[in-house]
């Protein structure tokens, strides 16, 4: 029976060390990091990821800036907010939140953000500097994922890492990470063949497809750890919907050494490692390093 790794409590304690070293920067040096956050429309399951980002953001110490825009937003209004929030020195991170309306050409609109505020990791400049492996801002979700693998594990070099998906914000700058972290990187995705047999090659196997429960035990080499980053809302015995992940945590949990639930596992570290990339930032743009 695999060991369950609890995304929510370490996310938890990230948030109370998070908080301590905002305490640290505003005693020391008068610093109060802070965040914007841009919603354009009224997308419910947005406007709930926004209400959280910013109650975190509030309990951790920092400053939050919410700007709330209508769906019918033109994209250059959007970038004159953008322009002004560039400019402003008590904003340390941006976030804007997607999916965008379709009338906003969502690349425009992240790399128009300071890459050196640019907390969520999309613009065009920190993508590459991660797949150089040079510092930058790197991605929340897969940011997560490396600090739980790295908790779980210790030292992950060498070992065979597989990620299923290849996504811009989730697979590729996962794949990116473990090849950091001296890993030997397989990315799977939706043209891949023999799927489950390249799963099982995997001591470190990440699933971020969106494909509820389609990695099964027996994809699984035993032993291994196994990362769910899938979020997905299906029908439950009872009437109501309930989340599942892409991995079948009932068969999967028999023969993996450690998994994530869903939810509690890779979820709540995503807002943690956004506000751990807002203290980044902050300390950055100071010219002062991070408190421990
Ligand atoms: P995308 O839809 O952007 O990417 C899905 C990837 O999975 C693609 O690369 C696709 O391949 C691949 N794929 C789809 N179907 C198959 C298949 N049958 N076999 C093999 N590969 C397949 O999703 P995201 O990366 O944005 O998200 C993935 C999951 O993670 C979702 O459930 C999402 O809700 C969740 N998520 C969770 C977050 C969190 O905070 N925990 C944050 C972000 C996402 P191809 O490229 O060939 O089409």
């Amino acid at each position: 029976m695999a060991h369950i790794i609890d995304g929510k409590a370490f996310a938890k304690q990230l948030r109370l060390t998070i908080g301590a070293q905002v305490a640290t920067l505003k005693a020391d040096h008068d610093i109060t990091p802070g965040l914007a956050v841009v919603l354009v429309g009224e997308d419910p399951a947005s406007q709930v990821y926004v209400r959280n980002k910013a109650k975190q953001t509030l309990e951790a110490g920092m400053r939050s800036f919410e700007h709330r825009l209508s769906a019918n937003t033109t994209e250059i209004d959007l970038l004159a907010l953008i322009t002004e929030l560039n400019g402003d020195p008590s904003v340390n991170g941006i976030l804007v939140q997607l999916p965008l309306p379709e009338q906003i050409n969502t690349e425009a609109v992240l790399d128009a953000v300071d890459p050196d505020k640019d907390v969520d990791g999309f613009h065009i400049l920190n993508v590459g500097r991660l797949a150089i492996g040079a510092e930058g801002m790197v991605p929340c979700t897969p940011l997560g994922c490396t600090m739980l693998l790295k908790d779980q594990l210790g030292d992950l070099s060498g070992k065979q890492a597989l990620v299923l998906g290849r996504s811009n914000i989730v697979g590729k700058p996962m794949a990116a990470l473990l090849l950091k972290e001296h890993c030997t990187v397989t990315i799977a995705h939706s043209r891949t063949r023999q799927l489950a047999d390249e799963c099982r090659r995997a001591d470190i196997l990440i699933a971020a497809v969106g494909r509820p429960q389609m990695v099964k035990g027996d994809w699984i080499k035993p032993g291994a750890t196994v990362i769910d980053v899938g979020i997905n809302r299906v029908d439950g015995n009872n009437g109501k919907s309930r989340l599942v992940g892409d991995v079948d945590f009932d068969s999967a949990v028999e023969v993996a050494g450690a998994i994530t639930p869903v939810p509690g596992g890779v979820g709540p570290m995503t807002i943690a490692c956004l506000l751990h990339n807002t203290v980044t930032a902050a300390c950055r743009q100071h010219g002062v390093s991070r408190p421990a």
